[in-house]
């Protein structure tokens, strides 16, 4: 494959969705981690916040890029020539919103191909909303996200 996006909310970024980006970036010459921006979900953190740590933490890899997306995703891939949207599915229930999801897309656009990354058994308990819950009861979020986002998430919930 030569261009792929992982489209997703990153309200934080996990060690979870690291992990589907660094898998993703070996099958893939290029790969966008779209930060996206969904009407419907209320973030914790701004897209600016998103995307600055999302920026930060895929450095590493010098053929992923971080990208900001306020618009359809379907469009916005489409724009820009890149024809594999990548999903990470944990369980059987994501899987189920996945494929409604990418059914959606190709909806929109019959050009569009979902592939789906099984998450990895070491991260796939991990879920931004569990973890936000946990770092807001003072809880240790160190196994599940970088330093960058515990120390985000610290601040956040200490915030006056
Ligand atoms: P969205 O709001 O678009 O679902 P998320 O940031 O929650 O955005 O997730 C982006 C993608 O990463 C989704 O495909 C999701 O299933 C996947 N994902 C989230 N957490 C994990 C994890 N721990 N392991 C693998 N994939 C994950």
């Amino acid at each position: 494959m030569d261009r792929a996006a992982f489209p997703g909310s990153f309200d934080p970024i996990t060690y979870g969705h690291l992990d589907i980006i660094r898998r993703a970036s070996i099958l893939v010459e290029k790969l966008f981690v779209v930060v996206a921006v969904n009407r419907e979900k209320k973030y914790l953190f701004s897209s600016e916040e998103r995307m600055s740590m999302v920026r930060e933490l895929v450095k590493p890899w010098k053929n992923v890029e971080a990208v900001f997306c306020d618009t359809l995703i379907v469009e916005f891939v489409k724009e820009r020539n890149i024809p594999v949207l990548i999903r990470g599915v944990r369980s059987v229930i994501d899987f189920a919103y996945e494929y409604e999801l990418s059914m959606i897309n190709r909806g929109l656009d019959t050009q569009v191909e979902t592939v789906f990354m099984a998450a990895d058994p070491a991260y796939f308990v991990l879920r931004s909303s569990s973890i936000k819950e946990l770092a807001s009861l003072g809880g240790d979020v160190s196994s599940m996200v970088p330093p960058l986002v515990a120390e985000a998430l610290k601040v956040k919930y200490t915030e006056p």
